[in-house]
C-alpha cells in the first residue's frame, strides 16, 4: 500500500509504444510540486493522453520512471495507487440512478450534506437544483438527459467528494453554453484547490489558470511554462 501521497508526480526520461517499433513518447521528464496544476496542449496525436494514461498506469512504461512522492508507481499496488488519484475522462461515466448516487459513487458513505456542499464547491448545485426532482433525479445510463458540461459538473463533484490528492481531467472539447462554461470554469478552480492536477486542456480559461503548460508535440514536449511566458 502507498503511505499518504502528498501529489509531486515525476516523469524520468519516459518513452513509450502501444506497438514495436512505433515510438509514441520519448524522453519525457518533468516534476512537479504537490498542488501544482498543469496543462497539456497540443495537436491531435501528439500524445497528452498517452502521458495520461501512464501516470494513472493504464500501461507501464517501457523506459524510464514515473514517480509519485519519488516512489516508483510501479511498486505500488494498483489499487492504493488509483485510489490516489481521480480520473475524469471527456465521456464522463454516469450510471442509471440519481444525481446524488452518482456523486458519490466513490464515496457511499459520504452524507448528503457533504455531496450537496461539494456540489456547491464546484459550481453543480445550482444546475441540479434547476432539475425536476434536483438531486433525487434519476439520469439514465449515460446521462443522456445532460449536457457534456453538466456531466463534467457532476463528476468534478464526485471528484472533489473523493478527494484524491491528485487529479486527471481529459476536458470535454464539444462547444458548451455560457452559463455551464463559466460554472465549470469556477468550479475546476475550486476542485484544484490542494491538489496535483494534469488537465488535457481545451479552454482558455483553464490555460490561462494553469501553473504550467506543457505543450506536446509528436511525442516530445516541446515548449513548458505559464501562458504569460509562451
Ligand atoms: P488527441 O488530442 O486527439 O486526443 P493525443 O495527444 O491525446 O491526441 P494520444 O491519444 O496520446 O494523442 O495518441 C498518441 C499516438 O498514439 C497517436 O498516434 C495514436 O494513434 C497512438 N495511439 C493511441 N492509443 C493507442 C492504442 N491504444 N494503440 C495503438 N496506438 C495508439
Ligand atoms: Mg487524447
Amino acid at each position: 500500500p502507498m503511505p499518504e501521497v502528498k501529489g509531486a508526480v515525476e516523469f524520468k526520461n519516459v518513452g513509450f509504444s502501444y506497438e514495436e517499433d512505433k515510438k509514441i513518447l520519448d524522453n519525457i521528464n518533468f516534476r512537479f510540486q504537490p498542488g501544482s496544476s498543469i496543462a497539456l496542449v497540443g495537436p491531435t496525436g501528439a500524445g497528452k493522453s498517452t502521458i495520461i494514461n501512464l501516470l494513472s498506469r493504464f500501461y507501464d512504461v517501457q523506459e524510464g520512471e514515473v514517480l509519485i512522492d519519488g516512489i516508483n508507481i510501479r511498486e505500488v499496488q494498483l489499487e492504493s495507487l488509483r485510489k490516489q488519484m481521480g480520473v475524469m475522462l471527456q465521456d464522463t461515466f454516469l450510471f442509471s440512478g440519481t444525481v446524488m448516487s452518482n456523486i458519490k459513487y466513490a464515496r457511499p458513505d459520504a452524507t448528503d450534506e457533504e455531496a450537496i456542499e461539494a456540489a456547491k464547491t464546484v459550481c453543480a448545485h445550482e444546475f441540479i437544483m434547476n432539475m425536476p426532482n434536483g438531486y433525487q433525479t434519476e439520469i439514465n445510463e449515460r446521462g443522456t438527459r445532460l449536457s457534456i458540461g453538466e456531466r463534467q459538473l457532476i463528476s468534478f463533484a464526485r471528484a472533489l467528494l473523493a478527494d484524491p490528492k491528485i487529479l486527471i481531467l481529459d476536458e470535454a472539447t464539444s462547444s458548451i453554453d455560457t452559463r455551464t462554461e463559466l460554472a465549470l470554469q469556477r468550479g475546476l478552480q475550486g476542485l484544484l484547490v490542494g491538489r496535483t492536477s494534469f488537465i488535457i486542456a481545451h479552454r482558455l480559461s483553464t490555460i490561462k489558470n494553469a501553473h504550467c503548460i506543457m505543450y506536446v508535440d509528436n511525442g516530445s514536449i516541446v515548449e513548458r511554462g505559464t501562458h504569460d511566458e509562451l
